[in-house]
């Protein structure tokens, strides 16, 4: 059984270590000593995902703006800091010794714009939003934060529902299991089918979604249009409604990636030129998925496998780490585990 003092106790250990490297030095980029062969393997693209910023979180659980600071500040020390069309041209034709990094934030929350583009602005690092349209457009939250914060707040009503019901007796589950398992249900069916569950669902619970924290907001078409007209900012296409690759059809996917697209494209006055796979994808795309993001015009996608961009990357299959919500040290500390 383990000792869960002495575990605490090797915790608080380790972060210490992690904070005296980090305030010494000890992880900044110290290039001078490296051989060609250090370079080479530390050449690539370092991309980041985020999600949230907030001005300020007592959970520790989502990104501050101060420890967006901090990381961006960090990561400028020790790497070019791209944009994603700068990513791709490198991609294509890239130089020995080089290290970029490429910050990228999913889904297209109303943070974005008014806590994360202050602190990009004010550390001049460029981000990619790769933003869904379906909740840009009608102004509602996002289909899975309806249902997580269902979960959370009325299982009377939420139980009420014969869908529900026919999920849950399949496989049951509470708490944030049942969360997660309404949301793998509802991701293998099409748009169109889990858009009239999730309506079922909202009006089941009356004004409870009023109470969605401020968090959760996504972008209006307003704060998309100010946050693409940034120099700092590109925007990507995440499909409208946040349909994952593998779950619904192919014909649906298409359909709901060129309409997000085309919304981008109307909203942005902008073509997208670069996709993220929503909740990633472990495997390759499929030949006939390929097909569908080339003939959209996309070049690149991005997945949350976590690796580092290299020399004859799969355009199609682009790694992407944490950016995490904990101190600046433990992700200094975790970059250097990466970079050597
Ligand atoms: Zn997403």
């Amino acid at each position: 059984m383990v000792d869960l003092r002495t575990a605490d106790r090797v915790q608080r250990v380790k972060q210490g270590v992690r904070e005296i490297a980090y305030i010494t030095g000890v992880s900044s980029g110290c290039t001078g000593f490296l051989n060609a062969a250090d370079r080479a393997r530390r050449t690539g693209l370092y991309a980041f995902i985020g999600h949230h910023v907030l001005a300020d979180d007592e959970s520790d659980s989502i990104l501050t703006a101060e420890r967006l600071q901090g990381r961006l500040l960090h990561l400028r020390k020790h790497f070019d800091m791209v944009s994603i069309p700068e990513a791709l041209e490198w991609l294509e034709n890239p130089s020995m010794g080089d290290r970029l990094a490429a910050i990228t934030f999913d889904d297209g929350y109303r943070d974005n714009l008014t806590v994360g583009l202050p602190v990009l602005e004010a550390t001049a690092v460029p981000a990619t939003v790769f933003v869904c349209t379906e909740q840009v457009l009608t102004g509602r939250p996002f289909w899975f934060d309806v249902v997580r914060s269902a979960t959370a707040s009325d299982s009377g009503a939420l139980t009420s529902l014969a869908w529900v019901q026919e999920i849950s007796a399949a496989s049951p589950a509470g708490g944030h299991g049942l969360a997660d398992t309404l949301v793998n249900a509802l991701n293998q069916d099409a748009p169109t089918l889990r858009a009239e569950k999730v309506n079922e669902l909202s009006e089941a619970l009356g004004g409870g979604l009023n109470a969605l924290p401020p968090h959760l907001q996504p972008l209006s078409p307003d704060d998309l249009r100010r946050l693409a007209s940034s120099p700092l900012m590109t925007i990507g296409a995440h499909t409208h409604t946040h349909s994952v690759v593998g779950c619904c059809s192919e014909s649906d996917l298409r359909d709901d990636l060129a309409r997000n697209i085309t919304a981008l494209e109307e909203l942005t006055g902008e073509r997208p030129s670069v996709f993220a796979y929503p909740k990633g994808v472990t495997d390759a795309p499929s030949v006939h998925v390929r097909s569908i993001l080339e003939e959209l015009g996309l070049r690149a996608a991005f997945t949350t496998k976590r690796h580092i961009n290299r020399l004859n990357s799969d355009p199609w299959m682009l790694g992407r780490f944490p950016l995490g919500a904990g101190p600046v040290s433990a992700f200094a500390w975790e970059l250097m585990q990466l970079s050597f």
